[in-house]
């Protein structure tokens, strides 16, 4: 059987409710599926992006599916459009001012903090997420307060 290489309508649809909810509107965000991300089979996508016209490609694994975990990689990408002024700023303002043994130290350093820092933020929005989108039913207590059931 051929790879399908069609992204998936939830990825397109997950897309489109992410860039709502991070205020990404002004950025044209596109996405593929490729078989091997970046040639290393580990990893599940990677963003490019061109900062002054506002356009992103998102690459994903050709393997990605409807899961919790795919889930937070689309969200994670997300996050790293949503960052990348900040990214742009640091690597045109202040990493190129160092000199290069320097720079590559600070980039990688920077890299390493803004990637754990994605992650957080990843967890933290994809739990909020399921929160609002599958809400806990509501019950009316004896005293008519109403309050989660546990
Ligand atoms: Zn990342």
């Amino acid at each position: 059987m051929a790879a399908d290489f069609n992204v998936p309508e939830w990825v397109k649809s997950y897309i489109l409710c992410w860039a709502d909810r991070l205020h990404l509107e002004e950025w044209e965000i596109v996405a593929r599926l490729e078989l091997c991300v970046n040639d290393d089979p580990s990893v599940r996508a990677a963003i490019s992006v061109t900062n002054n016209i506002h356009h992103a490609s998102i690459v994903f694994r050709a393997d990605i599916e409807d899961t919790p975990e795919w889930q937070r990689t689309v969200i994670h990408e997300m996050l790293h459009i949503k960052h990348e002024p900040i990214c742009q700023m640091v690597r045109e303002v202040i990493l190129l001012e160092l000199e290069r043994p320097t720079r590559r130290l600070a980039d990688d350093a920077y890299r390493n903090v803004m990637e754990q820092f994605i992650d957080s933020q990843t967890m933290l929005l994809w739990r909020l997420a399921e929160c609002v989108d599958n809400p806990e039913p509501i019950k009316a207590s004896e005293n008519g307060h109403k309050e989660a059931s546990v």
